[in-house]
C-alpha cells in the first residue's frame, strides 16, 4: 500500500481497494495466487489504465517499476508545482509507467498541485502547535500530514527544504518549520508508512 490513508501503490490518490495482479493473470496465470504479484490499487489504474498491459524488455524483464520490489524514484521524478510525474534521466520504465498507468491525467496533477499547497499550509500550522507546546493539536496535525493522499508531495517538500534555493519554491513560514521540524517529520511519515503495511504483511494469512 502506497503512503497517505490506504492508498493506491501506483497514483497514490484514491483509495486501493482492488487487489491488482501485476503481471497479469490472464497473460500469467503461474502468478495468479503469488503474493508478492497483488497490489492494492484503484479502481481506475487497475481497470481503465494499466488492465492487462504489461510491456515486457526484449529479455522479458517487466518495463513498469515494481512497487514492493524497486524504489519509483529511481525511475520517476514529481514536479508538485506543475503536478507532473517525469522519468527520471530518460529513464525507459519511467516513461512505461507513466505512459501505462495514465500517472499524468487530469485529475492528478490537479491533485498534485492542491497537495503542494495544502501541505505547506498544514506544516505551518503544525509549526505554530509545536511552538506554542500544543502537542495534542501538533500530533492531530502531523496525523493529518501522514495520512494526506498523494505522500510523495510531502517526500519532494522534504527534499526541497534542503535544498540552497528552498526559498524560490517553498512559502517562507513552511521553509522555517521544515528545517527546524524536519527529521520529526520524516520520522512520522516513516513510521505512517510502516504501521500501514502491517495489515498487508506476507505473515498474516489471506
Ligand atoms: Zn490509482
Amino acid at each position: 500500500m502506497a503512503g497517505g490513508v490506504e492508498r493506491c501503490m501506483y497514483c497514490e490518490d484514491s483509495a486501493g481497494h482492488a487487489i491488482e495482479h501485476f503481471w497479469p493473470r490472464s497473460r500469467f496465470p503461474e502468478r495468479a495466487f503469488c503474493w508478492e504479484n497483488l497490489l492494492l490499487t484503484c479502481d481506475r489504474c487497475n481497470n481503465h489504465h494499466k488492465r492487462t498491459q504489461f510491456p515486457l524488455s526484449l529479455q522479458g524483464e517487466p518495463l513498469l517499476v515494481d512497487p514492493t520490489a524497486e524504489e519509483p524514484g529511481m525511475h520517476l521524478e514529481l514536479r508538485p508545482r506543475e503536478g507532473l510525474m517525469l522519468a527520471r534521466e530518460g529513464s525507459a520504465k519511467g516513461e512505461t509507467t507513466i505512459g501505462v498507468l495514465g500517472l499524468n491525467r487530469y485529475e492528478l496533477r490537479k491533485g498534485r498541485k492542491i497537495a503542494w499547497t495544502g501541505l505547506q499550509a498544514l506544516v505551518e500550522r503544525y509549526g505554530r502547535f509545536k511552538e506554542q507546546d500544543r502537542a495534542e493539536e501538533a500530533a492531530l496535525c502531523a496525523g493529518t500530514l501522514t495520512g494526506h493522499p498523494f505522500p510523495a508531495v510531502l517526500e519532494v517538500l522534504l527534499r526541497t527544504a534542503e535544498r540552497a534555493d528552498a526559498e524560490q519554491y517553498v512559502d517562507p513560514e513552511c521553509l522555517a518549520v521544515l528545517r527546524s521540524h524536519g527529521s520529526d517529520l520524516r520520522a512520522l511519515l516513516a513510521r505512517g508508512l510502516s504501521s500501514q503495511a502491517a495489515p498487508v504483511s506476507p505473515a498474516r494469512p489471506l
